[in-house]
């Protein structure tokens, strides 16, 4: 026993708060009446409780199974080893923060004859129906009972700068009427209340069917993810940042909290079982497109004219000495320019492929003064009028026009048809050529084969969308790569005046080559695609008990569930990474399956088999490492 406070229970004081921010919390002047509260399991999440509970004035007693007395220590929190010795404390509230998989066994062994006869029991396990079952089982008859759910963690409060908005769900599910019992129950919650979070009084039943599959499924991506051992790149797309900050979140839960969502949520098997299919479904469908084009060049004779791969023209050492130190010149944007342009930067911009992304550039490029023109395979007359665009049905017709840049919309997939397509002889010689394509080095190669010798070119990729800038572009990534602008002071003006248009919205403007574009976004944008689409089958929706890595999600299947499917389709097969993602995604998550269903074994085996469960699986072949 290591006690380091003292124990006698002070008068209700008024305490000054502080949050695990660190700020001053706005309600420091409400008085405290501090509750003793037994915190057993004293692991990450028991420390994460008792640092904000002693920081509003509570007195924390703590056990666990391992020694955690110097953390104790640190915290100002008196640790006891044996249980004995912190029930004879009496405590007001016994706070059960112990491993899902372990709390029926620690129910077993709890002293309760120490305790005072109407202690309140409070949990906090991510599962609420078992839990309840389980304190109803086990504790006597005049013991209260709060289940409860804090639907955050350590991440969640760090990155959300404090506990305020996050929810926490609780049911009463047993409280005794007198007012003292009623009082102490209302002192817990207010621990909550007063750092802000949102407060959500639900049945167990209730809980379980919203929180558990969300939460099943947000825990299973985290750790797919985190065994990807994803890196942040220079040039993260939002959805990206999202999934690293996802796999961050949930590394930092221990297996055993994973593997409780598993076996004591009903729904989450099913669920597992949903995330397989769709993950086979979807690979079904990338599989059988790439058949298709096997297929069709084998019998068609047309395998020189496919190019699979960036790689199929990035064998050519010449195409690489175009970008030459001599015409590529730095850009630099000048952030006295208003938002909408002059006169002589106003630029005439001829969009080709007026699809959902095109049509998204050209709203902002109006906006700023610049005149637009657009064709697409679809006649797009009325949207692009409702934009203020002029649509042109013809290209000979639009390229008569003369625009000063052509920017090219269109979908990765049919990029090499379109530009054979066009007619160039209509266009002026000095012409910018511009394209967004997600992927850049397949472009840039087919670009320089392509185009006109006098044609100036700009290989560009914004690393957001229509659902990712839908309020504004400030702070996000526009990637470009001048790879050949002439060296005239017209030709290097018109360029900048295009680019500026990302700049003036407050993009950050990040100048790369094509190659390390796709070094660094083609694997992490495949991966936030792929598991976006993944969601997406599942049909997810918004619960009253969201948590911020659930929220991710689905944020994160809006952001990508908007883009076709030929975009997605367009990254995997210009991407060399791609397959090698895919492979490594299915391996984790597989890896995954094992983890979760090896322990279930092991489990049955140790129930049928008792102390021979080792040997057992041994001779069955089936050891597996837990
Ligand atoms: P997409 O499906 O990649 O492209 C749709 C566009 O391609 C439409 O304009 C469509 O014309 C045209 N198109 C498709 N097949 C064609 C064919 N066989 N012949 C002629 N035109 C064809 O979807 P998107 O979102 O609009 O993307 C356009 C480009 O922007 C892509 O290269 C993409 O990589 C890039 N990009 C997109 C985003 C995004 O968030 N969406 C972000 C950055 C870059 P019709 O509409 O006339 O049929």
């Amino acid at each position: 026993m290591f006690p380091s406070l003292s124990l006698n229970s002070p008068n209700p004081t008024t305490v000054t708060q502080f949050s695990v921010a660190g700020d001053i919390n706005l309600l420091n002047s409400d008085p405290i009446s501090p509750l003793r509260i037994a915190i057993i399991g004293f692991g990450n999440y028991g420390q994460f409780l008792a640092e904000t509970l002693i920081s509003q004035g509570h007195i924390i007693f703590a056990h666990s199974r391992s020694d955690h007395s110097s953390a104790a220590l640190r915290l100002g929190v008196s640790f006891f080893t044996d249980l004995n010795d912190l029930c004879e404390r009496h405590p007001d509230v016994v706070l059960l923060s112990t491993s899902i998989i372990s709390t029926e066994h620690i129910l077993k062994t709890l002293p309760f004859q120490r305790l005072r006869r109407n202690t309140l029991f409070v949990d906090v396990f991510s599962v609420k129906e078992f839990a309840k079952s389980l304190l109803l089982q086990y504790l006597p008859k005049d013991f209260d009972i709060l289940c409860t759910h804090p639907m955050f963690g350590l991440q969640s409060v760090n990155s959300n700068h404090g506990w305020r908005g996050l929810r926490f769900v609780y049911d009463k599910v047993r409280i005794g009427e007198d007012e003292l019992r009623i009082s102490r129950c209302e002192s817990f919650l207010k621990v909550f209340e007063r750092q802000g979070c949102e407060m959500v009084e639900m049945s167990c039943a209730d809980h379980d069917k919203f929180a558990a599959s969300s939460q099943f499924i947000t825990h299973t991506v985290g750790r797919v993810l985190e065994m990807l051992k994803l890196q942040s790149t220079p040039i993260n797309t939002k959805g990206y940042e999202a999934l690293l900050d996802l796999a961050e979140n949930i590394c930092g839960d221990s297996f055993d909290l994973y593997y409780g969502l598993f076996v004591y949520n009903k729904n989450s098997l099913e669920m597992l079982e949903r995330m397989d299919l769709a993950f086979e479904a979807l690979r079904k469908e990338l599989f059988s497109r790439l058949h298709g084009v096997v297929r069709k060049q084998l019998f068609d004779g047309e395998a020189k004219k496919v190019h699979f791969f960036p790689n199929g023209y990035g064998n050519d050492a010449s195409l690489d000495m175009m970008r030459s130190k001599d015409v590529a010149f730095k850009y630099e944007y000048n952030p006295e320019l208003s938002g909408s342009v002059n006169d002589c930067s106003r630029l005439k911009i001829g969009i080709v492929g007026f699809g959902n992304f095109g049509q998204f550039l050209a709203k902002t490029m109006v906006k700023q003064g610049h005149k637009v023109l657009a064709y697409s395979r679809t006649d797009y007359t009325d949207v692009a009028a409702k934009l203020g665009v002029s649509y042109i049905p013809d290209i000979d017709d639009l390229f008569e026009e003369h625009p000063e840049v052509i920017l090219l919309c269109t979908s990765i997939l049919s990029t090499e048809k379109v530009l054979k397509s066009l007619p160039f002889q209509r266009l002026k010689r000095n012409t910018l050529f511009v394209d967004v394509l997600s992927v850049k080095e397949f472009p840039r190669n087919l670009f320089l084969k392509a185009l006109p010798q006098d044609f100036d070119i700009l290989c560009t990729h914004p690393m957001f969308g229509p659902e990712s800038g839908k309020n504004g572009w400030n702070g996000l990534s526009f990637v470009f790569d001048k790879v050949r602008i002439g060296m005239d002071d017209r030709r290097k003006s018109r360029c900048d005046s295009f680019l500026d248009i990302f700049a003036r919205e407050g993009c950050s403007m990040v100048e790369m080559s094509c190659a390390e574009h796709d070094r660094h976004a083609a694997g992490s944008q495949f991966i936030t695609h792929t598991v976006g689409r993944i969601l997406e089958k599942l049909n997810l929706e918004s619960t009253p008990v969201d948590t911020k890595g659930y929220e991710t999600l689905l944020k994160l299947v809006e952001n990508t569930a908007g883009d076709s499917f030929d975009l997605y389709y367009g990254l995997f097969l210009y991407n060399p990474n791609a397959m090698e993602q895919l492979e490594r995604f299915h391996l984790a998550f597989e890896s995954l399956k094992k983890q979760l269903f090896g322990r279930q074994h092991y489990l049955l085996h140790k129930q049928l088999f008792g102390n021979d469960t080792q040997i057992m699986l041994e001779l069955t072949g089936l050891s597996t490492k837990l």
